[in-house]
């Protein structure tokens, strides 16, 4: 009898086993269609050893539907999934999913039908089919992509098609990628940058697990150093994985990458077209894609042959996913390091200080980049005491900042602001009733879009248009903004400079990778005078005209739901800074702040980095948090609040009574209603060697809670809203 463990794409079910019909040669890792009730399921084919499954006899077991026709998964990464759904208490088939990103590519055939528009009008028209057309001039993408492009459902799409407005095209799926070449155009390094170089290609030529933190200043030429040992995986035939933390800002490194290389990386993200996935997915598993540049989720694709793993900023939050199974993919991808045997390079100028102290207790390796490539310095660092340097009435720009903008302009060169909050200000209330406007799913206030002309929340999306009169009193024309976003700084510096070309850089304005390049290239052909931008502008971009950057608030992090505000406040701060004086023209940084003498504003007026990490490193200890101690979320939702908060305190209640673990709350979480639902969280605090997860899963097993409550485990949590 043949029979296989199966994990099923089902997270109640876990594993089930089948029987493999002859003529059917599966092995642990294929991938197959397996029947579930009426329907059929996919799965990958399991070790037997690891994974329970249930005792069904023989006589009962059904046959296997289909083995689909993909490379099976190779044993190091199925312990990644292994570990990934231990490590986050997460269904081994939800991380198992992320595996298997690309529906398409399971599909046998090699052409896939895109629509595009024929030349020809339908006999009928509607508002809808006209829009449609409107909107799919020049595009070419299958129906349910085009639909999204034109905003019209996809059955008013397949109308189209029926009536030869939009006509099929075949397209070859499978088409090879062109060749990056390691010779192509190598660079002269620095006598700095070569040690670096040269060790990191020796890990990868020791073919080797090997954990490396590549720590190197602002402008250090990270890059040019670890495309060293990424064109010595390339000679050897190896493939590599380059994970960026924002996918909207790979411009800049897909430029340097085709300099270097002659071609272009392939590129991951969650917007790719389902025809570029799959294609994208199926040279992974054959190992034909050479190297892969992606966001988070380019982490757990199926590298046949896996040479180098890159973590760029691998400081930044955006690793940490907060939704689904929630992971870190810097954590996870030493671990995939480890379980591949091969390096993985975390690059970053502020590391985390779990990294650092991973390096320091001789986990990591460490490698430094002391200095800026070229011979630029790092730029002065200043502090503007908002206590005491105010800025006019309804400002938000002390008058010496607003002088050193101006300055910048008379002399032709660049200026950045930094303020981390999109649109034009966080708080909308009506002048006569103090009525404040909050989102209908959420507690948040609504933000107001003035570029948009739109009342936003950023927590759910929830838009409306700012109404004429108080929904409250009905005063007309009685809103007043309180306090500043981004538009609202751009609207300040074109009062003060109204000459001065001003850009606001956000994830509103910078969406996609297109206008990222547009971006950078108006800035850097001196299109552009002020930036005015969230965190997004923080890194990756070189301009060497910029020589003043603006901090405009630097307390603004330290307030709200982050669990590491300092570290943060310090790496923002830090590495936007590190955006001035990056070529031959010195480089100025101005913070305002109205506490100068927080230890974190201290060490940045000081550019003394190793006595905020000491402070910090003192502060975490104290309080037994990472990397010390470890942390862990529970949160528990509804969308009734009295079943959310019941089902919080029966979960509060059965808390485990450990020496290693304590446990905090049940409380409101500070987002105490997020997306029409009602959110009560827990905080574990746990010895490092206590086991969490253990724990929690015990814990949480033998509840019974009511269907509409939804219980999330967050570990090693970022946010604490
Ligand atoms: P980092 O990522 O460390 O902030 P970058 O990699 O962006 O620094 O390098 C800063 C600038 O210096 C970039 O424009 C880069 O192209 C340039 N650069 C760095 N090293 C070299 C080199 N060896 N040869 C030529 N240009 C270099
Ligand atoms: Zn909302």
């Amino acid at each position: 009898m043949n029979r296989v463990r199966v994990l099923v794409f089902n997270a109640a079910l876990g594993a089930l086993d089948y029987r493999v019909p002859d003529g059917m040669a599966v092995e642990p890792g294929s991938v197959v269609l397996a029947p579930l009730g009426p329907r059929r399921i996919t799965g990958v084919v399991w070790d037997e050893d690891v994974l329970p499954g249930a005792p069904v006899p023989d006589a009962k077991l059904r046959p296997l539907a289909e083995l689909l026709p993909v490379p099976p998964l190779r044993p190091a990464l199925r312990r990644l999934i292994e570990w990934t759904a231990d490590y986050y208490c997460a269904p081994m088939s939800a991380v198992a999913r992320m595996v298997l990103a690309s529906g398409g590519a399971l599909k046998g055939p090699a052409t896939m039908t895109e629509y595009r528009l024929s030349g020809g009008l339908p006999e009928r028209m509607t508002p809808q089919r006209d829009l449609a057309l409107a909107a799919l001039e020049g595009e070419q993408a299958t129906i349910r992509e085009l639909a999204g492009i034109a905003g019209v459902s996809e059955g008013v799409l397949r109308g189209l098609v029926n009536q030869g407005a939009l006509e099929p095209v075949e397209v070859d799926i499978d088409r090879p990628y062109p060749q990056a070449r390691a010779d192509f155009a190598e660079p002269v390094l620095s006598a700095e940058q070569r040690e670096v170089a040269d060790e990191l290609v020796a890990a990868v030529e020791a073919r080797d697990f090997a954990p490396i933190l590549l720590d190197g200043v602002t402008g250090s030429g990270k890059t040019e150093t670890y495309f060293e040992p990424l064109a010595a995986a390339l000679r050897s035939e190896r493939q590599i994985l380059v994970l960026l933390p924002e996918i909207a800002l790979t411009e800049n490194f897909l430029r340097r990458f085709e300099e270097r290389f002659g071609a272009a990386p392939i590129v991951w993200h969650s917007s790719l077209k389902s025809t570029e996935r799959r294609r994208a997915w199926r040279a992974i598993a054959s190992g034909e894609a050479q190297v892969v540049v992606g966001a988070r989720s380019a982490l757990f694709l199926p590298y046949a042959n896996l040479g180098l793993i890159v973590v760029d900023e691998a400081h930044e939050i955006s690793f940490k996913q907060d939704d689904g199974v929630r992971y870190n993919a810097r954590d996870v991808a030493v671990m995939r390091g480890h379980f591949e045997q091969v390096p993985v390079v975390l690059a970053s100028a502020t590391p985390a200080l779990e990294s650092l102290q991973m390096a320091e207790s001789g986990v990591y390796r460490k490698l430094d980049l002391p200095s800026r490539f070229g011979g630029a310095e790092l730029p002065a660092i200043d502090l503007i005491d908002l206590t005491e340097e105010k800025p006019e009435r309804g400002r938000w720009l002390a008058p010496r900042l607003a002088h050193e903008l101006f300055a910048r302009l008379e002399r032709g060169e660049q200026s950045l602001l930094f303020l981390n909050r999109r649109g034009y200000a966080p708080l909308t209330l009506c002048r006569n009733c103090g009525f404040r406007f909050q989102c209908p799913n959420c507690s948040a206030w609504l933000v107001e879009h003035r570029f948009s002309q739109r009342l936003a929340c950023h927590h759910c999306g929830h838009e409306t248009e700012p109404p004429a009169t108080c929904p409250e009193c009905g005063e007309p024309d009685c809103l007043v903004a309180c306090g500043p976003g981004v538009e609202r700084i751009a609207d300040e510096v074109a009062e003060i400079m109204p000459d001065a070309r001003v850009a606001v850089v956000t994830s509103d304005t910078l969406g996609s990778p297109e206008r990222a390049a547009e971006f950078v290239e108006m800035a850097e052909s001196g299109a552009i005078d002020v930036i005015v931008g969230t965190q997004l502008v923080t890194k990756g971009f070189h301009f060497p005209e910029l020589t003043l950057v603006g901090v405009v608030d630097a307390d603004l992090g330290l307030e709200g739901g982050d669990l590491r505000a300092a570290e943060r406040t310090y790496q923002q701060v830090a590495q936007v800074a590190g955006r001035a004086g990056r070529g031959s023209k010195p480089g100025e940084v101005l913070i305002q702040t109205r506490h100068p003498d927080a230890p974190v504003i201290a060490a940045l007026a000081a550019g003394d980095r190793d006595a905020f990490y000491e402070a910090e490193t003192e502060a975490r200890r104290h309080a037994g948090a990472p990397p010390f101690g470890r942390w862990a979320a529970i949160i528990v939702s509804s969308e009734d609040e009295a079943e959310a908060r019941d089902a919080a305190r029966a979960i509060g209640g059965t808390a485990p009574r450990l020496e290693d673990i304590a446990v905090l709350g049940p409380a409101p979480a500070p987002l105490a209603l997020l997306r029409g639902r009602y959110r009560y969280r827990l905080l574990i605090n746990a010895r490092r060697s206590a086991r969490v997860q253990d724990a929690i899963r015990a814990w949480l097993a033998p509840l019974d809670l009511p269907r509409g409550v939804r219980v999330s485990v967050d570990i090693d949590p970022y946010s604490f809203v």
